[in-house]
């Protein structure tokens, strides 16, 4: 019991989707002496932050790190009692080139970055401009990810072309690209140069962090006191003045069933917000159309040794591996990814090459990874314990070119008033603190229009 009661004649809301959006929503609702149903279509809470723990390994199949910047995230945390259990990564990031790792220092970004071999004097010098062009957006409020309207007059060109006009190809092949693959796992060429100034602005001021016992720990902890319905699809959404109607299916029947609820905060993935709320198409639509989701596949390598690498991330250009994007060694990550003395390494393809290969066989997508695997770390050549590979069908909203301009566009339209809120990642740049601070707005707005519950505690 978390001492939270809830009168039989409080108000109602239903949660469609239990990814730590509609979790975060609906904690907060029901701290609010709400009474809240979630339904979640999967058999599983948690979205796409899942941990797997197999043989003392623990393994994030999606969401992998947090940023000390993530503020909803970490309040969230320290709420649950889980803040003291979120530790830094190790100081150091790793940059591929010509099969050499390039340590960077992140407690000493600058000093590293003026000595690091990865990039020519040239460069480095051209580096100035880029710096003056992100303290300008940031200073006139371009990258806040609370109204990213805000971001539209920069969202105009690609990460690359950007790059390759401004700067030159050799800051796009070993600084941008190893960016737009840590924020999108996808390439320069198919971000906005939005994401690249966001990124590099977030990684210049920001340390990692990592749950300890996986990132999986915050929605498994926010479930257990939420109670999603698993299995229980929800197949259509309608609002009125004064109700929301929510039909689903419930976990094993083959008809369908509706509820009533006095209001309903919608937090699946936009593609199937678009098919579950045919009254506000005019809405969602144009926003579905500019925003599509990468596909992922990621693959745990645990290994007999850990490799010398001191880096929690070795980042991999398109130019040095146009398939393989990220290598968390998550043991650096935190200590407690691998038994003592073993290592973990996370492995993200990036996103076109995850297409490709998504129907592939495991056995084919692990003998791809090993190869790249084994290129960065030749020490683990014989040393590999064994592996396990997730495909994620839609794993982030791809924000392309003109999709900041979208997003800020959706949220602008939604009506603060409506009964009927939508929390999601999709709203913002992609990840766990925006999918947390999306589902606490959504909660404020509805606690803020309608009936107050008769007991709070
Ligand atoms: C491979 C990968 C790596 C990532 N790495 C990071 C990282 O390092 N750091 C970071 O911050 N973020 C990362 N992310 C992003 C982060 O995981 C997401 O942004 C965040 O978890 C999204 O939460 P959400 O609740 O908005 O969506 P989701 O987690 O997708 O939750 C939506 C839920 O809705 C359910 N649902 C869908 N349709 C219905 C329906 N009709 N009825 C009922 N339920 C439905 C789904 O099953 C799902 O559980 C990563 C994601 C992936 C895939």
């Amino acid at each position: 019991m978390d001492g939270t009661l809830i009168n039989d004649r409080a108000p109602s809301v239903a949660i469609i989707g239990a990814g730590l959006s509609g979790l975060s929503a609906a904690y907060r609702l029901r701290k609010q002496g709400w009474k809240v149903g979630v339904f979640e279509s999967s058999g599983l809470a948690g979205g796409r932050v899942q941990t797997v723990h197999y043989e003392g390994y623990v393994i994030d199949t999606g969401a992998s790190a947090l940023a000390e910047s993530y503020r909803g995230y970490l309040q969230l945390a320290r709420e649950l009692g889980l803040g003291a259990e979120i530790e830094p990564a190790m100081p150091a990031i790793g940059i591929v080139r010509d099969g050499t790792i390039h340590l960077l220092r992140t407690n000493r970004m600058m000093r590293t970055g003026i000595t690091t071999g990865l990039l020519s004097w040239t460069s480095k010098i051209k580096l100035l401009r880029l710096g003056f062009d992100i303290v300008h957006a940031k200073l006139r409020g371009r990258l806040d990810y609370a109204d990213m309207r805000r971001a539209a007059p920069l969202d105009t060109e690609s990460a690359r072309d950007y790059a390759l006009r401004v700067l030159n190809g050799e800051i796009d092949s070993y600084l941008g690209d190893p960016i737009a693959r840590t924020m999108l796992i996808t390439d320069t060429d198919k971000i906005s140069k939005v994401e690249l100034f966001s990124g590099l602005a977030n990684i210049m001021s920001t340390r990692i962090l990592a749950m300890r016992g996986g990132q999986g720990r915050l929605p498994e902890m926010l479930a257990a006191l939420v109670k999603p319905q698993l299995e229980c699809p929800v197949l259509r959404v309608t609002g009125s003045d004064d109700h929301v109607e929510v039909e689903y299916r419930p976990s094993g029947a083959t008809d369908s069933a509706v509820q009533r609820f006095d209001a309903c905060v919608v937090c699946c993935p936009l593609f199937e917000a678009v098919k579950i709320c045919p009254d506000l198409q005019a809405l969602l639509q144009p926003l579905s159309s500019a925003l599509r989701y990468t596909k992922a596949i990621t693959v745990a390598v645990a290994t007999r040794i850990r490799p010398s690498c001191p880096a929690f991330l070795v980042q991999l250009p398109s130019c040095e591996d146009p398939d393989i994007a990220l290598m968390f060694v998550e043991h650096n990550k935190c200590a407690d990814r691998a038994p003592p003395g073993r290592g973990l390494i996370g492995v993200d393809w990036e996103a076109t090459a995850s297409e490709r290969f998504f129907d592939a066989s495991d056995e084919d997508i692990v003998a791809h990874t090993l190869k790249s695997v084994i290129k960065v770390f030749p020490e683990l050549g014989d040393q590999i314990e064994f592996t396990q590979v997730t495909r994620w069908a839609a794993a982030l909203p791809l924000t392309g070119v003109g999709a900041y301009r979208r997003i800020g566009e959706f949220n602008a339209a939604l009506d603060p008033k409506s009964r009927l809120q939508f929390a999601a990642d999709y709203m913002s740049a992609a990840g766990q603190n925006t999918a947390v601070e999306m589902g606490a707005r959504a909660a404020a707005r509805i606690t803020a229009n309608f009936a107050r519950p008769a007991v709070v505690r």
